[in-house]
């Protein structure tokens, strides 16, 4: 098994674009091997420096020039030495192989199930590193429901949902059209209606993205997840269409599926406050669980007693008792919703 962390891609040294007060760097790697720059062929220690000083540069000028409120400035690409200038990044690798870009060095490996990815970026920086924008999805249903395991991920590992058009059109809404001549590229005309299941997917995703689930997802330090037995089905294909990409790219408007988990999960500690596991269950049907939860440990000690809570969306549930020892617990997953099963101390 080969395990891929593409969120590690190294930056390039060029290309600034302004875009409503937020700043996107494009890029690979930090080298660059021009001869006719004042640096060594390569050197990436002084393309990191200049990469490092134009950021707090157009910071600072950016605030200056917004009234004295700082602008979040973010890259598509990102990689360790950025990690303290940036407020978020664009990746799209969590698509693949429904998306072009990052993860396409690993695209035939990503289908045959030969390579799978780690959150290893997210584990570790995850508390005080930059936003990740991942998905690369539209609302659309022919894109096929591969996407719902696509965003699903995104979301549990603690990432925000991006919707994409830069290579296909908006849905219509209300009889509105995308006019691919008003567009920077001219995409073929897919004219394709907003999917309801699909968008309610994304409304359940992001309302407990802002809910009792935000302190984890956006703050929260990355756990190992918990041991979880799945009742039935342990895996589903889904179907993949991937027209929104440029008609450039080798695979344009290649036709495939994908076998996942069907139960996808996280779990996370917040501050020395409180622990929490998010699950999400991406097949058609509900899906039981068996999941086996161990005491947690805080940084300022072990609690002998916690509170379990458990939450659909942002919708409490109801109380699953006390943990006092590891403890098997059952939990009904609903198809394609968020769950959180939290737990806070109450005896220290
Ligand atoms: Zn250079």
């Amino acid at each position: 098994m080969v395990f891929l962390l593409w969120c590690l891609v190294l930056q390039r040294c060029r290309h600034l674009m302004l875009k409503d007060f937020v700043v996107l760097t494009q890029g690979m790697r930090h080298t660059c091997i021009s001869s006719a720059h004042q640096h060594q062929p390569g050197a990436s220690t002084a393309i990191t420096h200049a990469y490092r000083t134009m950021l707090s540069e157009s910071a600072v000028a950016m605030k200056s020039a917004a009234g004295g409120t700082a602008i979040p400035q973010g890259s598509e690409l990102i990689n360790e030495q950025l990690v303290s200038h940036l407020a978020f990044y664009q990746a799209r690798g969590e698509a693949s192989p429904a998306a072009p870009f990052e993860a396409d060095p690993f695209r035939t490996m990503i289908k045959n199930r030969s390579a799978e990815k780690i959150p290893l970026f997210t584990y570790v920086y995850h508390e005080f590193g930059p936003e990740r924008i991942d998905g690369w999805a539209k609302l659309s249903r022919e894109q096929g429901d591969f996407v719902y395991f696509v965003l699903g991920r995104v979301f549990v590992q603690g990432a925000l949902i991006e919707l994409n058009y830069e290579f296909s059109a908006l849905e219509g809404l209300g009889g509105c059209r995308d006019q691919p001549a008003e567009q920077y590229y001219p995409f073929p005309e897919h004219y394709f209606a907003i999917d309801p299941e699909l968008a309610g997917y994304v409304g359940s995703l992001a309302r407990a993205r802002v809910g009792r689930a935000n302190r984890y997802l956006a703050y929260g330090a990355m756990l190992r997840p918990a041991p979880c037995e799945v009742i039935g089905e342990r895996e589903v294909e889904l179907h993949y269409f991937l027209y929104h990409v440029g008609t450039d790219f080798s695979e344009y408007g290649e036709r495939g599926s994908m076998t996942v988990p069907a139960v996808l999960q996280s779990a996370w500690r917040y501050r020395d406050a409180s622990v929490a596991w998010m699950f999400l269950n991406v097949a058609l049907e509900d899906r039981r669980v068996y999941v086996q939860i161990d005491l947690p440990t805080l940084a300022n000690g072990s609690p002998r007693t916690w509170k379990l809570n458990f939450y659909q969306g942002d919708d409490l549930v109801g109380p699953m008792g006390t943990l006092t020892a590891s403890r098997r617990i059952r939990l009904d997953l609903p198809a394609r919703r968020p769950v959180l099963l939290e737990a806070v101390p109450i005896q220290t």
